[in-house]
């Protein structure tokens, strides 16, 4: 089969490899779609540990299939069956793990990142992890791409649920990938009539107008649409989607007395932000970070999709053969278009 695969900094190979055998309590997966997250972005540019020439790993952690082969002991699925799978596999055991926490456990074992993942024709699905539940049945009616990319929604749904958006909300998101448009998504399926999105790309903003009319865009004097926007008031919820130290810094202004900030894109390490916390006492702001997502998050967020409450299909807006995925990967980079996608038949 073919399969994407890192060998270090900048050097990503499409290698012909065997097909992935399976154990006894084990599934292989045809993939059908997987889509480029920032993660893969990063690990391609930056390398990762572990990784080099006589250890090259498959990437990717956001894909949807139907299954290909069962092991005889794995009860509760159908060979052929449509699924879509959470990456992140904890120990199971421990009580960050018995929480709900599993993505964020010490032993934690991620599909793509630890262990090969889904730009190949096929994906082993280690044994731990569908004894977890992390392997999802989709409805018909969800696309492959959907389900693929709802990796990353769960991922905002986890940050949804910290910050809240109640009917009438003013939502300030600023990042205009597709992240930020999952942000303005949920928000707009809470009820928020005015959700702006700021970015600096006037292009990028052009592209997610055309994909949801709703969201107000931004790209110039923020704080004065802000106001404008809010008739003095600030945003009652602000998401900073971008990892640019200078807007987590900023944040705090643009919010409402009462406001909540949530922190989604993380920082470059070495990077830091100076915060006017004095501005979280006097406006008596709640400030929320959020990293992956939960089992729970990345079944609700497929539930959200195939109730039609939210449409991320759209969001999808690139499409590739496996043999063309740098192009993916250098379109990703430089920031066309919003989410990309390889794709099989
Ligand atoms: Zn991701
Ligand atoms: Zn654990």
């Amino acid at each position: 089969m073919k399969a994407a695969r890192l060998y270090g900094k900048n050097d990503l190979r499409v290698d012909d490899v065997p097909t992935p055998g399976i154990a006894d309590d084990e599934m292989l997966v045809r993939v059908r779609a997987a889509t480029v997250c920032g993660t893969d972005l990063r690990m391609y540019a930056n390398g990762a540990a572990g990784i080099d020439e006589g250890r090259p790993l498959t990437l990717c952690h956001e894909f949807a299939g139907t299954i290909e082969k069962l092991g005889k002991k794995v009860k509760g699925y159908e060979l052929g069956q449509r699924v879509s799978v959470a990456p992140n596999i904890g120990c199971g055991i421990c009580d960050v793990c018995v929480s709900g926490d599993s993505h964020h456990c010490g032993g934690l074992v991620a599909i793509g990142v630890h262990i090969d993942g889904a730009f190949a024709e096929f994906v082993r699905i280690p044994a731990l992890a569908i004894a977890h539940g992390n392997v999802t049945p989709i409805a018909d009616k969800v696309s492959f791409r959907a389900a693929a990319a709802n990796e990353a929604f769960a991922c905002v749904y986890n940050s949804f649920e910290r910050y809240g958006v109640n009917p009438g909300d003013a939502v300030l998101i600023i990042g205009a990938g597709a992240i930020g448009m999952m942000h303005a998504k949920l928000a707009l399926m809470a009820g928020a009539p005015t959700v702006i999105l700021n970015d600096l790309s006037e292009e990028r903003l052009a592209q997610c107008k055309a994909i949801e009319p709703r969201v107000i865009t931004v790209s110039t004097d923020l704080k004065d649409a802000v106001s404008r926007e809010t008739n003095g008031g600030g945003a009652n919820v602000v998401i900073t989607a971008c990892s640019v130290p200078a807007v987590q810094e900023q944040a705090f202004g643009y919010a409402a007395l009462n406001g909540r900030v949530n922190f989604f894109g993380g920082l470059p390490s070495g990077k830091d932000a100076r915060l006017d916390t004095n501005q979280i006492h006097y406006k008596q702001l709640q400030v929320s970070g959020t990293t992956r997502s939960s089992l729970c998050h990345y079944r609700k967020t497929l539930d959200l999709i195939s109730k039609g409450l939210v449409d991320i299909d759209p969001l999808v807006t690139d499409s590739y053969r496996i043999e063309d995925i740098h192009r993916a990967f250098e379109n990703a980079a430089a920031q066309k278009g919003v989410k990309h996608a390889i794709e099989f038949d």
